[in-house]
Formats: C-alpha cells, sequence, structure tokens
C-alpha cells in the first residue's frame, strides 16, 4: 500500500511511501532527498517543534539532498544513526560553510547562463530568512545572479562564483579515500575488486600510492593525500611498515581509519616450506616447512578489524562498514 503527500524533512512531493522493511519506521522515495527511511519515534520527535531533535530537520534535508546521486537509500534507524550523520564532517556548522554549500549546489545544478531552482537544503538552512539572506550575500559578492522571488528562489552561477569554488578545498566535503596496503598481487586484486567497488558504491573514490620507492617525493605525496582524504582503509595483510606509519598518521590527523586483514594473515601460525640446503647448494629433493608467524602488531590487535576471507568477503563487509560508520560521500 502506497500514501503520497509531502516529505516531513523537506516539504518536498514524495514519490511513494511505505513501511519500512528492517525496522519500526517508514521508507520514502522523496523527489528531492531521494530515498531514506527512517524510525518511527525519530521521525515524530524531528517533526514536534517542542522536541531537541526537531533542530535537526534542516541537517538531515541538507545531508540527504548532498547525497542525492547515491544508488542505496539512507537509514536512519536509531539514535547512533542520527548522531553519525549530525556529526559528519559534511555538515556545515558555520555560516560561511552554509554559504560553500550552498554555492556548490547551485554551481553542480546548473551552467553559467542557467537558473536553478535553490531549496532550503542546499544551504541546510533552517527558514526562509536564512536562505535568503545567504543567496543575498553571494550576490553581494557576484558569486551568483539572484533570480529570487515571491514565486520562489532561484540563482544562476557566475565566473567569479566558480573561481571560488575552484579555489577553496573544503576537506570536509572530501570524497577521497586514502588506502594504506601490502603492494602484492593479492592485494592489487583485492583493491580492484573488493575494495574500490566497496568504497565507489558509497560515494568514495579510492586512491592508493602505487609505487615501492619510498623516497621523500612519495612520502610528501601520501602525506598530502591522507590530509586530504576523508578517511582510511588500512589493510594489514603481509604486515607492512608503511600500512602502519599510515594507518598512524592518519589517526593522528583525527582521521577516521577502517582496518582490514585477510583471515589467514591474522595472528596465524602458518607453515611455510621452504628449500634445504647443504654446503650452500639447495637439495631440490629436501623441501621441508618451518612454521611462521603471521600477526598483526600488538598495538593494532585490539583494534576492530575486519577479517576478510575472499574478496567477495571484503567488499561486503567493508560496504557495511563504511556504510555504518562513515556514511555516504557527498556529491
Ligand atoms: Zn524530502
Amino acid at each position: 500500500m502506497s500514501i503520497y503527500g509531502t516529505c516531513n524533512l523537506c516539504n518536498s512531493d514524495l514519490i511513494y511511501s511505505q513501511a519500512a522493511e528492517k525496522f519500526f519506521g517508514n521508507f520514502y522515495n522523496c523527489s528531492q532527498c531521494k530515498k531514506y527511511a527512517i524510525e518511527v519515534n525519530i521521525e515524530n520527535a524531528i517533526m514536534d517543534p517542542r522536541d531537541d531533535i526537531a533542530k535537526y530537520r534542516s541537517i538531515l534535508a541538507g545531508y540527504l539532498l548532498e547525497r542525492r546521486d547515491r544508488k542505496n537509500p539512507i537509514s536512519i534507524r536509531n539514535q547512533d544513526d542520527l548522531d553519525r550523520i549530525i556529526n559528519d564532517p559534511s555538515v556545515p556548522k558555520t555560516i560561511t560553510e552554509k554559504k560553500n554549500k550552498l554555492l556548490k549546489y547551485i554551481s553542480l545544478s546548473g551552467n553559467i547562463g542557467e537558473i536553478v531552482e535553490v531549496p532550503f537544503a542546499a544551504a541546510y538552512a533552517e527558514n526562509d530568512s536564512e536562505l535568503m539572506a545567504l543567496i543575498k550575500d553571494l550576490e553581494k559578492k557576484s558569486y551568483i545572479k539572484n533570480y529570487s522571488d515571491d514565486g520562489g528562489y532561484g540563482a544562476e552561477i557566475t565566473v567569479e562564483g566558480i573561481e571560488y569554488l575552484e579555489s577553496s578545498s573544503n576537506i570536509n566535503d572530501s570524497k577521497n579515500c586514502f588506502v594504506a596496503m601490502w603492494f602484492s598481487d593479492l592485494m592489487e586484486s583485492a583493491f580492484n575488486n573488493s575494495i574500490y567497488p566497496a568504497c565507489g558504491e558509497n560515494g568514495y573514490l579510492a586512491q592508493k600510492i602505487n609505487d615501492t620507492h619510498f623516497n621523500g617525493d612519495i612520502m610528501e605525496k601520501i602525506h598530502s593525500q591522507i590530509n586530504k582524504c576523508r578517511f582510511v582503509i588500512a589493510d594489514l595483510t603481509g604486515y607492512r611498515g608503511g600500512v602502519y606509519y599510515e594507518a598512524g598518521y592518519a589517526r593522528g590527523l583525527g582521521k577516521e581509519v577502517i582496518f582490514t586483514c585477510k583471515e589467514d594473515w591474522y595472528n596465524k601460525l602458518v607453515l611455510e616450506e621452504v628449500d634445504t640446503y647443504k654446503n650452500k647448494k639447495k637439495v631440490n629433493s629436501e623441501k621441508r616447512f618451518v612454521e611462521e608467524l603471521r600477526e598483526v602488531h600488538f598495538d593494532l590487535s585490539h583494534m576492530n578489524t575486519i577479517m576478510w576471507v575472499d574478496e567477495l568477503d571484503l567488499k561486503k563487509k567493508l560496504f557495511e562498514r563504511i556504510q555504518l560508520t562513515i556514511g555516504v560521500g557527498v556529491k
């Protein structure tokens, strides 16, 4: 059964709505927010102006609008999900950040010469006067032409506006994920078949430094990419010092780091086949086995590491972890 109406978050038309599948709540397809599901108590609280949570309504609408190109619905199943969205680094906290969001929306929605309709959510604005103030300020700086009137809000990006956006890089908006990993055939394949698509399906671009020559320039490049990324995936397979270094560097900067490790590399005692030598000559007929402890360093062994068996397993678990702890990337 479907009921149509208005979206509780952004007031736009709903394409359809139905009960959520996996929890007590509603699933919506909104013309503006696109697909999302929300738990019933949280939805009621957001609609009640007396509730503290009501102030988050504009944040949710902005967050969903910014991710309008996503393939998968965004679920707000509980307080944790709500907190994660509210505290997402991409959510603007200052008036300048709201203005930048608005300008970015206008520039992404139309070229020079095209008037685009501006919804409240584009600026995470709470009301008419806030949106109008932001539009007027961008107009004053010649970043947009303002076409708002009694019928609604409209604007057009200018050359100055595009130049401003190009010159200001907003780190919190980064859709890049830095991947620290062992450079081996095993991991190259896991990157291509698991890590890259798991990031991509959540709206992030997985990047790795493909070079084994760790000279000064490479280190600078690694630092710069970690500085700019939204989060880091560190795969501990192979026990590589570089991976530990990069994960530590990222943690020091306060970045989220997701640890992964192939199961048979995680504190496993394995039998390694080695050659036998007699008088420094290899004896082909006498292969022998030695025990080798493949371990994750003690410092990291308590981290909530994703253990993976094969590429399919890694892709599935990584996709879920990114969705749960990082959220969906912005356009
Ligand atoms: Zn909506």
